[in-house]
């Protein structure tokens, strides 16, 4: 029988065991058999990685290499990732249940892409910028440098381990920062083993991994003295608390949260790509995505003919082991995250809401150990139901009725959250103003799950704040310098002293 594989934590370029020797099972969700055991970090062994990561920032070496160099590095990280593509995506799946077609076809070319576009990005990133000088009264020029913030600390959620990642990793390195990253302790085999593919790219103690749980890495990192910022991927409620213990050091901070996205469904829309698109846009992932389209707004006169459609698409979706090339929904994360969404499908219905399709445990052969949710369509939702106001993160669609678009604007709108909307429309100008109105970081226009590796993604709201993705992204890692240089020696000529000077 072959050993249990073990993930140390990736200190100063080297694995490391966990300084109290604990190591924690990690579950392949489809199964519910082990598939490793990662180390169990604790706040010393959030020190060591620290002063690592705070060495190879005052060293220079790292942050001071030209941008075209480290251009260089990146393109080299997105070989790597390529070249153990393969591994990577079999680990994706064994830890976090991502299905075969998405991990490889979308996740792991989305890393390689966006740090190519980084890599290119990097080399014309205004990191030195000229003022126009000012000529009198005596000659001042002006610069503005962009410097990388120092240390950074990333967090990282179960549902995409890798693309956030990348996310996160890709212009934080782009900017010349050294890096504490902390993957779920639910999901961290995968984004251990790259960060061990890429010491081969980067010099020590530039990126560091620390596994761990919440309160014992993850808070130990947001309230370190020696951290210079955080950037953090999860849920609303634990960004709040990151926000807070990130004010007790003034560390920067930014913030990816929870979505509750909502399309707006126009009655001139095509209603046979709108019921594919807007099941694609919720059931990504089995629902388990920020970004997800869960609330589906439908005008009146088109309200019941697409019901139909999507609860006929909705039967056909396969329901499955993700490792499976034909599957297309995969398990919940956990048993405990099984029983919520569960939950939230019999609050919807105690409430009012009635179900179309699905509603219940899926069975998969085979995965008798895995927790499987039918994909689930909810009509007669109104928008205050616990199931329109919550992110239940499970393939569940709550479907809205409206009659005109001034009240399809306020629904999408009367959310807590604001990281995705949409509209399905032939009329492209009313979509246009539409999308004006929607107060959300992406908006779709007949499609779902439209994300860019050279365009920025993130929320308004409680959807968090900074950008992730395209070179607005390295702006997130940087701060900004200005550097002013007088022109003029004679002390009478220097205008502004005569302000404390006399003569
Ligand atoms: P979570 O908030 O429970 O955990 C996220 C990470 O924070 C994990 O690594 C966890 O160990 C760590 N953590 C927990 N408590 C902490 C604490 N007190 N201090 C510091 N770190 C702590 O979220 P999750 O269940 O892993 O992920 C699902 C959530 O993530 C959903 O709400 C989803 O919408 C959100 N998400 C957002 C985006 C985005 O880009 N906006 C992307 C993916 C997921």
């Amino acid at each position: 029988m072959s050993e249990t594989p073990l993930y140390p934590h990736i200190i100063n370029g080297e694995r490391r065991e966990p300084l109290s020797g604990d190591y924690a099972d990690v579950i392949n969700p489809a199964t519910g058999q082990v598939v490793g055991r990662a180390a169990m970090g604790n706040a010393a062994d959030v020190d060591t990685a620290v002063s690592a990561a705070r060495a190879a920032f005052d060293n220079r070496e790292w942050r001071h290499m030209p941008p075209a160099q480290r251009s260089k590095v990146l393109y080299q990280c997105a070989q790597l990732v390529m070249a153990n593509a393969q591994e990577l995506i079999e680990l994706e799946i064994g830890c976090s249940g991502a299905t075969l077609t998405r991990a490889s076809n979308m996740d792991i070319p989305a890393v390689a892409d966006l740090w190519m576009n980084l890599a290119e990005a990097v080399k014309t990133y205004p990191f030195v910028e000229a003022q126009s000088p000012r000529p009198l009264p005596e000659q001042w020029h002006s610069q503005v440098w962009k410097e990388p913030v120092g240390v950074c600390g990333l967090i990282t959620a179960w549902n995409f381990p890798l693309l956030l990642f990348g996310f996160k990793v890709g212009p934080a390195l782009a900017a010349g920062n050294t890096i504490v990253l902390k993957p779920s302790e639910l999901t961290p085999t995968s984004s251990i083993r790259l960060a061990e593919i890429l010491q081969e790219a980067l010099p020590p103690g530039v990126l560091n991994v620390v596994n761990g749980d919440g309160p014992s890495v993850g808070e130990t990192m947001t309230l370190h003295p020696d951290i210079d910022k955080i950037s953090f991927t999860g849920s609303t409620r634990i960004g709040k608390q990151i926000q807070a213990n990130c004010a007790t050091t003034l560390k920067r901070c930014t913030l990816e949260l929870g979505g509750k996205g909502p399309g707006i469904v126009m009655s001139d829309a095509n209603l046979d790509m709108v019921a594919q698109g807007a099941l694609w846009g919720v059931y990504m992932n089995a629902g388990q995505a920020c970004e997800s389209g869960t609330r589906l707004l439908v005008h009146e006169d088109v309200y019941d003919s697409l019901l139909e459609k999507l609860a006929a698409k909705s039967a056909k979706v396969i329901v499955g082991n993700p490792a499976d090339p034909t599957t297309g929904v995969g398990p919940m994360s956990t048993e405990t995250h099984f029983h919520k969404v569960m939950g939230y499908i019999e609050s919807g219905v105690a409430e009012g809401a009635r179900v179309v399709c699905g509603g219940n445990q899926a069975q998969v052969p085979g995965c008798e150990g895995g927790f499987y949710v039918e994909p689930t369509v909810l009509a007669d939702v109104s928008n205050d139901m616990q199931v329109a106001r919550e992110e239940i993160f499970g393939p569940v669609l709550s479907v809205i009725k409206f009659s005109d678009v001034d009240e399809a604007i306020a629904l999408a709108n009367d959310s807590d959250y604001g990281l995705s909307a949409g509209v399905w429309t032939d009329d492209l100008v009313q979509a246009q103003q539409i999308a004006r109105e929607l107060r959300a970081g992406s908006i779709w226009i007949n499609d779902w799950h439209m994300l860019r590796t050279d365009a920025p993604f993130g929320g308004y709201k409680a959807s968090g704040y900074g950008r992730e993705m395209g070179r607005h992204s390295i702006d997130a890692y940087v701060e900004t310098k200005a550097v002013s240089m007088s022109f003029e020696r004679a002390p009478e000529r220097k205008a502004m002293h005569r302000i404390v000077h006399t003569q």
